[in-house]
């Protein structure tokens, strides 16, 4: 029984190293009109692939800025993460064809705002002005005055004068970090929360600390306030990578999604890293894999498509946090 066990091990690890390959041999052979973008909670094999990694903002700017040899029509941009950032992808590159490998790949926090439910509290609240977290549809996006990722959320609350009331939509946890941050008290904020966030709480926390008493510990924004008020460093997971790199700490506890740990590590060989929880998996994020892309690479598929009316619309509000 142990021995067929270990043939088949062998024999899964040599198909997924020919499928690395084949799909290594595509990227050589489209260089210039092929672009694979992953998110920083992608499977580890999924990043060590792609041509960039980075967090929503990061992929938002790169997909915005990327200038490609091939004529724009004939470009291919693969988007390895949720759904709503391949629809973002989608809208920065109205000309490129946009696919993503596993297109079941939503996200249940974005799932928590429908355009039906922001224009009800538009409605309630005249004058109010939206800011729409990335984590969203492209819809909510579309209804929106301006974007914000975990990164600018802050800075993007601040840009909005002060007389102004603001609607922030989908995440609490955010929300609430932001409100208490910014000091703006006349701010609605949505009852969304991301499941894999807000699932540790400061029983994990308290267990992480004291299994590691030198480490920092780092928090992610959408974990609930419990857990931030625990934090060394709340940040973001490009600000978790800066923290990382410059600070003169040897270990840190992360409070966010398990994936991060690859660039950590890959980043800081000498240091050590934690995961604050177990808990910490986004099963969404997991969905790519190297078979599903190897799959999605020969078919170009499955597009990701946005209507042209919600794509500008929706661009708009993207555009706005841009420029903040
Ligand atoms: Fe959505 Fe949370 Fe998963 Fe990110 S980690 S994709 S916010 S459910």
């Amino acid at each position: 029984m142990a021995e067929n066990t270990s043939v088949n091990n062998n024999d899964n690890s040599s198909s997924s190293e020919k499928i690395r390959q084949e799909i290594l041999a595509l990227k050589k052979s489209r260089r210039g009109s092929l672009l694979i973008l992953a998110h920083n909670y992608q499977l580890d094999e999924i990043q060590e692939i792609a041509d960039f990694t980075g967090d929503s903002l990061e992929l938002a700017r790169y997909a915005a800025s990327y200038h490609v040899p091939a004529r724009k029509e004939d470009m291919v941009i693969v988007l390895c993460g949720v759904y709503f950032m391949a629809e973002t992808a989608a809208i920065l590159n109205p000309d490129s064809r946009v696919i993503i490998p596993d297109e079941t790949s939503g996200c249940p926090l974005a799932d928590m705002i429908t355009d039906d439910k922001l224009l009800e509290l538009k409605k309630q609240n005249p004058g109010a002005v939206v800011v729409t977290y990335v984590n969203s549809s492209a819809g909510v996006k579309a209804l929106s005055d301006i974007c914000c990722t975990s990164s600018n959320a802050v800075k993007v609350v601040e840009s909005i004068p002060r007389d102004k009331k603001i609607i922030f939509v989908p995440d609490r946890n955010l929300g609430d970090y932001v409100k208490r941050r910014t000091a703006r008290h006349d701010m609605i904020i949505w009852d969304g929360f991301c499941p894999t966030h807000d699932r540790l709480g400061a029983g994990d926390v308290m267990e992480a600390k004291s299994a590691h008493p030198s480490a920092v510990f780092m928090a992610h924004p959408e974990c609930r306030r419990e857990v931030l008020d625990m934090a060394d460093f709340v940040a973001s997971t490009s600000g978790m990578l800066k923290i990382a790199r410059e600070s003169p700490s040897e270990e840190f506890i992360v409070g966010t999604e398990s994936g991060l740990l690859y660039r950590l590590k890959k980043e800081n060989p000498h240091k050590r890293f934690y995961l604050a929880s177990p808990k910490l998996v986004c099963p969404n994020m997991k969905k790519n894999n190297l078979i599903n892309l190897h799959r999605s690479l020969i078919s170009n598929s499955p597009v990701v498509k946005v209507p042209p009316d919600i794509k500008s619309k929706a661009r708009k509000a993207i555009d706005a946090m841009l420029a903040v």
